[in-house]
């Protein structure tokens, strides 16, 4: 196997992944942690828990990490709110400017299967698409000589 960057053959490579774990927050590690000394770890998680709830996720995350974040799956909860607010934002604008009942209803017919198509295309990324972007992603190095990000197949 060649492991070096293709742009400049440097061998000083890392791959995006242990970056990113690398990068997170202590918190983040230490719940992963060994199987050994588990009530020091839990003290210790419990502690970090309590005193650092609000700055948590964010601020203690390097910015090399979160550049070598993996790809994320669509939230289905986003989805369904703006889904919500979208109907919400529509009805209202047709309620003060439409007099007429038939809008609303193809309005809500147009909801509906606008609906599930979004939950249907989540559904589709988050088992066809994004499964091959986080293998491409597990596979995914980063260049510490020039910068560059690059695949490695096998
Ligand atoms: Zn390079």
């Amino acid at each position: 196997m060649d492991f070096s960057c293709p742009s400049c053959k440097s061998a000083d490579i890392q791959q995006l992944s242990v970056i990113y774990e690398n990068g997170l927050p202590d918190i983040d590690t230490t719940s992963k942690g060994r199987s050994s000394g588990v009530s020091y770890g839990c003290k210790c998680m419990g502690a970090g828990l309590l005193t650092s709830t609000g700055e948590t996720s964010g601020s203690s995350q390097t910015l090399a990490s979160k550049k070598a974040a993996p790809p994320e799956k669509l939230s289905y909860l986003l989805t369904t709110v703006f889904l919500f607010f979208f109907f919400i934002i529509i009805r209202i604008i047709f309620e003060t400017f439409i007099e007429e009942r038939w809008p609303q209803t193809l309005l809500f017919i147009v909801w509906a299967i606008l609906t599930v198509a979004l939950v249907y295309f989540v559904f589709q990324y988050n088992t066809k698409t994004w499964p091959s972007k986080k293998v491409a992603w597990n596979n995914s190095f980063f260049c510490n000589h020039c910068g560059n990000t690059f695949g490695h197949t096998k």
